[in-house]
């Protein structure tokens, strides 16, 4: 009989609830995205209220689009960190009242964790090098000991963040990522940016605040965004082709809202190439956050026992990626 978990995801922007099944099929995959006031970041308590708001339809819809009922499942997981306390609440109390009324294991997912089980899932990677970035998450990471063990991150904000924060204070559309790929196709002018690696890891906030100076001159979106890309990503590149090197890894995935990027991907993928590893890419439909990351990872640790008691399902807004045991890989 095949095993079915309900995944809720409600990290930071997307309220998302999907149904995987343990032959690894994503059965359903539900989300509704909190968009900020124009010009505005995420506002933790107003994403939470956006969050519950959506909760019961999006819940119910992955139930309907699977043809499955509440009754079948065999495990509920849900977000548990790391992301914004008042939305991992939202999606924690959904999750525990689901497990209550029908009687249902509860289990624990970390969010940066699933973004790596979806990608290796959904491109067959089976001991990759990993290149995760996000919202929430810059790292380049690998697996040792029953851990993933960071090998650089960055050291300020995240790559998503420098993308949506330039975007913001430019008056470019949300997410920033998107708008910010679409108009450096028409940049041609590299400019004088700061480059900023410390060892395997990157910092990008010197960045930021050089691109929105040279905002502020007037110089052209198209060059400035090109420029940006071309900085932040060779940035991250150098440290993964370092890591690579040291962990003479034959995979390099990546995953992650930014792993969307088409210019992100063709630098990482040069760099694999040198090192004859394979390059994959987490399917696009699955590289921002959703309860289809939730619900694989969950139907992952259900098997490998990794249930929680109501009373202990605490939410984690601060558990780290190299924090978690993962007892269901070699
Ligand atoms: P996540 O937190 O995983 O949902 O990822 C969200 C982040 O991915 C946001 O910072 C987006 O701006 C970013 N993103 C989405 N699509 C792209 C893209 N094509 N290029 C760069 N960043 C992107
Ligand atoms: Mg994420």
């Amino acid at each position: 009989m095949r095993r079915l978990c309900l995944g809720i995801e409600s990290t930071a922007h997307t309220f998302g609830a999907a149904i995987a099944s343990d032959d690894g099929r994503i059965v359903s995959d539900v989300r509704d995205i909190y968009v900020p006031e124009a010009g505005k970041g995420i506002h933790p308590t107003g994403a939470a209220q956006h969050h519950s708001s959506v909760a019961d339809k999006v819940v119910i819809a992955a139930f309907k689009d699977a043809h499955v009922r509440p009754e079948k499942i065999d495990a509920v997981a849900f977000s548990c960190g790391p992301g914004l306390g008042p939305c991992l609440r939202v999606g924690a109390t959904v999750a525990r009242a689901i497990s209550v009324y029908f009687q249902k294991p509860l289990v624990p997912v970390n969010h940066a964790i699933a973004h790596i089980e979806i990608a290796s899932l959904t491109t067959g990677a089976r001991d990759p090098l990993v290149v995760l970035v996000s919202g929430g998450h810059t790292a380049i990471a690998t697996y040792a000991a029953r851990r993933w063990r960071i090998c650089g991150e960055t050291e300020d904000i995240t790559l998503g963040n420098l993308l949506d924060m330039f975007a913001r204070a430019t008056g470019l559309s949300t997410p920033g990522g998107p708008e910010v790929e679409r108009m450096a196709e028409n940049g041609r002018e590299m400019l004088d940016l700061p480059y900023t690696v410390k060892g395997n890891d990157v910092a990008y906030s010197g960045l930021l605040t050089a691109a929105l100076r040279e905002h502020k001159k007037g110089t052209q979106m198209a060059d400035l965004c090109f420029s940006l890309q071309e900085v932040a990503f060779s940035m991250l590149t150098e440290a993964t082709e370092r890591a690579l090197a040291h962990t003479g890894k034959r995979e390099l995935l990546l995953t992650g809202g930014v792993a969307a990027n088409r210019r992100l991907q063709s630098m990482l993928e040069s760099i694999a190439q040198e090192h004859e590893a394979e390059f994959r890419v987490v399917d696009r439909r699955f590289s921002g956050d959703s309860g289809a990351q939730i619900a694989w990872t969950g139907i992952l640790a259900f098997k490998a026992g990794l249930t929680v008691s109501v009373e202990e399902s605490h939410v984690r807004p601060r558990w780290r990626l190299d924090e978690v045991d993962v007892a269901w890989r070699r």
